[in-house]
């Protein structure tokens, strides 16, 4: 018998009638101590993360939960997709499974469970397309994930999978969006921490093979400062090289020709190789190259098949285009330095989107109309000691989704009570749009200042402040700080899941969208075929986008494209069958066997698990129609014929006597609460 099988705690706790915060807590942990990580909240599945392999998710879990309802079962993501897929096949309507928590609360695996479900139930017809979407994540973890203090393997990047379907609920291909891929962990990374997965699996391979060396100009994993290797911090080379050839493999799966693949690792080379110029500082005006950079500078020329002189030339010098003047401005050592973090970025994050739209033309299902399930994989609410641009912008995305999922909890729950004339008390929730409207709202909100900014040439970090603490120093989302020192270095926003201190310093710089013009205009004329259209390679597409960038005369900024894409994705979600699930993680260790009731009870409340108890508490959990009801109960009546069933509803209410403050009649469904439903059901049981 399996683990799952056996009753452990309560496995959906809406149907538990005296519950509070306490006793959630309580019945997941009983359930996690049995390995049991799955536990439903109506259709809400909660997933703790085990932090060690637990035996659920192969083949014959697969086909035991296929053609299994929800809640036939014990709980389990494989469950939920199930039903997903099956309002797809019954009903023709999108669906999206919204997957959050925070960083290594298991996302990730989640998404991953739910493709490999989707493709193993369908993958007896086209199974090309089940393998290209299984490998296109390969390819996506390995550029766009790294090891960090919370998660070994933790996605730097949000994403939307959507999965289409054809009439017949084939898989007939995918689009994936990705969103805000984190920049600065290619120029730096933090004590424990790594730069993304793909570079040690290259440059391991490189010591493995003289060839591959040799191709891509290939050293030693310590040789490179971008790769933070430390004493504490050795790589294991042929494991990464292993992995190596699985992404090579994962290429050509996607039908990525093999010269287009070298294209890929030259720029990673190149990127290694910008870490580790020097410059020299010439009176503090200028800067030149010392002897050592001059390996570097013809080995990355070489690479990205550019010319030397004019590489050397960027890598020295600003050009400045003034009304079709062409100004040249010597770069001081310090600028020099950034300017080439600032390529290195520039590089890799657009090999990245690169990669992603490469990966969407090949499993593109081509034309419009198909129904999709889509999987929302994306950052968690985030507050470390020290936050920044990344953090406001990871933390407005989850504002944006908690509303969304206010919405359907809360909103939808009362508007079906109102539509049903059923009266009720009003259930208060956490409503956060005061906080989006600060953060969003035109034409003066947090980011259109930073816009603002970004735009005027002298812009600054101070100033931004300034005009924030003007413009909202009273507003109740917003925090001030006490004294000059914090107010003149940061500043605060009360989100839905806590307060948030900012400090400013580099906003109006991570907000610009660095172009790297010049750098990009020598690609062009490069002879290696992707070096060359990397270099005409514009940003993103949009998955169903109302917006246009470039339009307008002023360039977007990084908020302004993000901003854009979080909308059309709520767009998108808005009009799909949402399904929710809430990852936890039970301790900061990654360990197995290993809970922490606080930091569960945290993610708990700002998951909003303990606002659907309430509310469900609250109001009426079960609905049910008055013909399902009566189906569902007529066996408790010793007269089965049903005249009508208004009557007939009442009658078998009035013979189990249940108390009139437990349910309410609805103008087409019947409304109960647990203790009641759980009284009826056992009744059931006794007669049948
Ligand atoms: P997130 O995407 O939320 O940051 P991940 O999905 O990457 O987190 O999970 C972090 C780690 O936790 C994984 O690498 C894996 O070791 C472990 N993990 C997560 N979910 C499971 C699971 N269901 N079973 C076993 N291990 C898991
Ligand atoms: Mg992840």
């Amino acid at each position: 018998m399996m683990s799952s099988d056996r009753k452990v705690g309560v496995a959906d706790m809406i149907t538990m009638s005296e519950i509070d915060e306490i006793g959630i807590n309580q019945n997941l942990y009983i359930r996690y101590i049995s390995d049991i990580i799955y536990t439903y909240t109506g259709s809400i599945l909660i997933a703790v993360n085990p932090y060690k392999n637990i035996n659920i998710y192969n083949k014959e879990h697969v086909f035991k939960y296929h053609t299994c309802k929800l809640g036939d079962l014990s709980p389990h993501v494989f469950a939920l997709t199930e039903a997903a897929f099956t309002s797809i096949v019954d009903d023709h309507i999108n669906q999206a499974c919204v997957i959050s928590g925070e960083s290594g609360a298991g996302k990730t695996e989640t998404t991953k469970f739910i493709l490999q479900y989707l493709c193993t139930i369908t993958s007896n017809i086209s199974s090309w397309i089940q393998q290209q979407i299984l490998e296109a994540n390969t390819i996506l973890e390995a550029f766009g994930n790294a090891k960090t203090i919370r998660n070994d393997n933790s996605s730097r990047f949000g994403k939307f999978m959507q999965v289409c379907f054809d009439d017949y609920n084939c898989i007939k291909g995918c689009v994936i969006q990705d969103y805000l891929l984190e920049q600065s962990r290619i120029t730096f990374q933090s004590e424990g921490e790594r730069n993304y997965h793909i570079m040690y699996q290259l440059v391991a391979q490189g010591q493995k093979n003289i060839h591959i060396a040799n191709a891509f100009h290939l050293r030693p994993p310590d040789f490179y400062k971008y790769l933070n290797i430390t004493s504490t911090e050795q790589i294991n080379i042929n494991q990464e090289s292993m992995k190596f050839d699985a992404v090579t493999m994962a290429f050509t799966v996607l039908q990525i020709p093999q010269f287009v693949i070298d294209g890929v690792f030259k720029v990673l080379s190149s990127i290694l190789w910008l870490g580790n110029i020097q410059f020299l500082d010439i009176d503090g005006e200028g800067c030149d190259f010392s002897n050592s950079d001059q390996e570097a500078i013809s080995y990355i020329s070489n690479l990205l098949g550019l010319k030397r002189c004019d590489f050397e030339k960027v890598l020295l010098i600003r050009q400045i285009n003034v009304r079709g003047n062409i100004t040249e401005i010597p770069l001081k050592i310090k600028e020099a330095v950034e300017n080439r973090h600032a390529m290195a970025k520039a590089l890799y994050s657009r090999t990245f989107t690169w990669l992603v739209t490469k990966i969407n033309n090949c499993t593109n299902p081509g034309q419009d109309g198909a129904t999709f399930l889509g999987v929302l994989d994306i950052f968690g609410f985030e507050n470390f000691s020290h936050n920044s641009f990344e953090q406001l912008c990871i933390n407005y995305t989850n504002e944006k989704l908690h509303k969304f999922f206010n919405y359907y909890v809360f909103a939808l729950e009362q508007s079906i009570y109102k539509q049903e004339e059923i009266s009720f008390d009003h259930v208060a929730f956490t409503d956060n749009s005061q906080c989006l409207e600060i953060l969003e709202k035109p034409p003066r909100c947090v980011f259109k200042l930073l816009t603002e900014q970004c735009h005027m040439p002298k812009g600054s970090d101070s100033a931004y402040l300034i005009n924030l603490h003007s413009e909202f120093e009273f507003h109740p989302n917003y925090i001030k700080g006490n004294d000059r020192r914090h107010w003149e270095t940061e500043f605060g926003i009360r989100h839905y899941a806590g307060s948030v201190i900012y400090v400013a310093d580099g906003f109006v710089e991570k907000n610009r969208d660095v172009q790297q013009d010049v750098l990009f205009h020598h690609m062009s004329c490069s002879e290696d075929m992707f070096v060359k259209d990397l270099s005409n390679y514009q940003d993103h597409q949009y998955i169903s986008s109302s917006y246009s960038r470039g339009s307008s005369k002023s360039k977007c900024t990084v908020s302004d494209t993000f901003r854009h894409q979080l909308q059309s994705l709520i767009d998108v979600l808005q009009n799909t069958k949402p399904w929710y699930v809430r990852c936890i993680k039970p301790n900061l260790t990654k360990r197995p066997n290993n809970y922490n009731h606080s930091l569960v009870l945290d993610q708990l409340k700002y998951l909003g698990v303990v606002d659907i108890i309430r509310i469900r508490r609250e109001g009426y959990p079960i609905h049910l129609s008055h013909e399902d009801f009566i189906v569902k109960y007529k066996c408790l009546m010793k007269d089965k014929s049903v005249e009508c069933q208004h009557k007939y509803v009442t009658d078998i209410l009035e013979t189990v006597k249940l108390p009139k403050t437990e349910w309410q009649f609805g103008k087409s469904k019947i409304f109960l609460r647990s203790v009641v439903h759980q009284l009826l059901e056992n009744k059931r049981k006794e007669n049948v």
